[in-house]
């Protein structure tokens, strides 16, 4: 399989080149990641200011460093630097949960999503906890799970969210397909002083707790030791809204240009 593997930690980070010790044997694999951390930059492009894809060597492998967001990379490959479309987008591994709202913030989501945009088969993972242990058995699961993707397809659109559970990996109990939990987690944001006695702010994120109790949720399969593997669909329709709006009433009803 032709490989594109991205995250939104930057060209560096360890995630990025577990993945790639995994897949690399047997895939053309090529490397096109943000040259610094992007983390929780979510689906942002780069508009107002030129593009540059610098070749680097690490690892003893060849890359390239952006300096843009998780989507520009992808973008930027698809259409540039790679020979033509991938089979596949791989992006991580994200160290830090990536289930339930923290989907919609993530830049590391965001890269699969904007590969799924285009058509291309695309999958997000990442492990709970900001010290994970060893990347390598995720890194061995993603494989096995591109494996899969690539014999059974996914539909355009859709791409996998894969999230690990920080554990020792003979401590985890199994994978369970999951749904992307919605709960609001605990936020908060820190007041602090500068030095000239001015109020700054600091947002919380590493306080979080999965609240939800449903079994079926993302957060729930982690926090039970399971891999969870949940596919996310790019079309945000709710379908039953649809209904709900139609009996709203707003169509014009021979005043059209009256509204
Ligand atoms: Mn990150």
């Amino acid at each position: 399989m032709r490989i594109l593997l991205t995250n939104d930690d930057g060209i560096h980070a360890p995630g990025l080149w577990a993945l790639h010790a995994a897949l690399a044997p047997g895939h053309d694999v090529t490397v096109v990641a943000p040259d610094r951390e992007r983390t929780g930059v979510g689906h942002g492009i780069t508009l107002h200011q030129p593009l540059r894809a610098a070749s680097l060597a690490v690892n003893a492998a060849q890359g390239y460093a952006v300096n843009g967001t998780p989507a520009d990379c992808v973008k930027l490959a698809v259409l540039e630097i790679l020979d033509g479309r991938p089979d596949l987008v791989v992006s991580g591994i994200n160290p830090g949960a990536n289930v339930g709202v923290n989907i919609n913030y993530s830049g590391t989501v965001a890269a699969a999503r904007e590969a799924a945009l285009g058509g291309i088969p695309a999958i997000a993972a990442s492990i709970d906890g900001h010290a994970p242990r060893d990347f390598a058995p995720a890194a061995r699961f993603v494989r096995r799970l591109a494996d899969r993707v690539a014999a059974h397809g996914l539909r355009p659109g859709t791409f996998l969210n894969v999230n690990f559970p920080d554990v020792p990996w003979e401590e985890v109990l199994g994978v369970r397909v999951s749904r992307q939990g919605v709960s609001v987690f605990k936020e908060y944001v820190e007041k602090r002083m500068d030095p000239r006695n001015r109020p700054y702010y600091w947002q919380g994120a590493d306080m979080q707790r999965f609240r939800e109790d449903d079994p079926g949720i993302d957060g729930a399969a982690l926090r039970g030791r399971y891999v969870s593997v949940t596919p996310i669909r790019c079309d945000m329709t709710d379908y039953d809204g649809l209904d709900r709006l139609h009996g709203w009433g707003l169509e014009l009803n021979g005043h059209e240009g009256e509204a």
